[in-house]
């Protein structure tokens, strides 16, 4: 996983986001797919606060009916974020399915249960939602597996009164000097 992740650092940061946008006025079919497999360029462009890098397979299916577009994706795969506990990155397995309800109108929208979509380009730029969908699915505490933490932090967190419990932060900051004055 993180030879990968690696890996997708050496893409070039992508400027435009044209690889999410979904063309819901131009389809032939009443159902097409699509799939992309999110990694480093997509969240160095997205810039959410939650997610620094991953690799996440995602698959959408996107059906027309008779008065709305409805999306369905499913993704799985690990996303980088900040350990709760030493606020080292971390790995976060994640995967799930999401459903998206779209039409075409005069202007965009989204009233968070609808999407309308102005009728001209008539085009959907999912990059933001792809972003959400995942970063929803973070569980609320998460944290390394015990014993993963990095040691220096942990060194630093651990109760020296025990009414005044340290800050990570502080424990952060604390490790950093400890390894500068080495
Ligand atoms: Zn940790």
């Amino acid at each position: 996983m993180l030879d990968l992740i690696k890996k997708s650092y050496l893409c070039t940061p992508m400027d435009r986001m044209d690889g999410y946008i979904v063309d819901l006025k131009g389809m032939t079919d009443d159902a097409v797919s699509h799939r992309w497999v999110l990694m480093g360029d997509f969240f160095s462009a997205v810039q959410g606060k939650e997610i620094s890098n991953g690799q996440v397979d995602v698959a959408l299916r996107v059906k027309r009916t008779s008065e709305a577009f409805d999306l369905e994706f499913q993704y799985e795969g690990v996303v980088e974020v900040e350990c709760d506990r030493c606020l080292e990155p971390m790995d976060q397995p994640i995967q799930g399915t999401c459903s998206l309800r779209a039409k075409l109108g005069e202007e965009d929208d989204d009233d968070g249960e609808l999407i309308t979509v102005a009728e001209t380009p008539g085009t959907l730029d999912l990059a933001w939602h792809l972003y959400e969908m995942l970063a929803l699915e973070i569980p609320i505490r998460h944290v390394h597996a015990d014993g993963e933490c990095n040691p220096n932090v942990m060194e630093c967190l651990k109760p020296q009164n025990a009414e005044k419990p340290v800050d990570p932060r502080w424990a952060a900051l604390e490790a950093l000097k400890t390894k500068i004055n080495k």
